[in-house]
């Protein structure tokens, strides 16, 4: 049995990129339009040495980006139960916004290990919503691209240490 990765977040941050990246494959609709992911995907991952399935959690198509409807909660919730950690993504262009807190509070409650991914962070285009990371508590951000491939090193490193 594999162990297993959540990836969390408010919509719109680039889960469904990331989770694409890890797989290596489009098994994950990504869209410009904020959630619109339909329903949850999952996908093995080989990274470099380290094994694992990875659940992409949706958002939906039709919820405001600044609203957590139930089915999102619980959603996420069900994700957060299986695994053992959870990627949690922010978009660090955006910084943190009253969306994300939610999904956050989510994570913190669960107790489940969390690595904190600061996405779309390619060039310095980052900078800011990274440190503001650090305000949900969370730990320190990984200044990440799912986009462009940067912070995978770091990720690998974060992972290595918790699977
Ligand atoms: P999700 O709703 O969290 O699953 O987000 P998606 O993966 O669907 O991505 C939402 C939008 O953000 C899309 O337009 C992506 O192309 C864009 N995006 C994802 N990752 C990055 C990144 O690393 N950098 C930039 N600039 N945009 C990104
Ligand atoms: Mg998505």
């Amino acid at each position: 049995e594999l162990p297993t990765v959540a990836i969390v977040g408010r919509p719109n941050v680039g889960k469904s990129t990331l989770f694409n990246r890890l797989v290596g494959r489009k098994l994950a609709l990504v869209d410009d339009r904020p959630g619109v992911t339909r329903d949850r995907r999952e996908g093995d991952v080989a990274f470099g040495g380290l094994k694992f399935r990875v659940i992409d959690t949706a958002g939906l198509e039709d919820a405001a980006a600044d609203s957590l409807t139930g089915r999102m909660r619980l959603q996420t919730e069900a994700a957060i139960v299986e695994s053992d950690v959870v990627l949690f993504v922010i978009d660090a262009r955006a910084g943190i916004l009253p969306a994300d807190r939610p999904f956050a509070e989510m994570v913190r409650r669960s107790g489940c290990p969390v690595i904190l991914i600061a996405n779309k962070a390619e060039g310095r285009d980052g900078l800011t919503g990274a440190y503001d990371a650090f305000s949900l508590g969370l730990g320190d951000p990984i200044p990440f691209s799912a986009e462009h491939g940067e912070g995978v090193g770091e990720l690998h490193s974060a992972l290595q240490e918790v699977l």
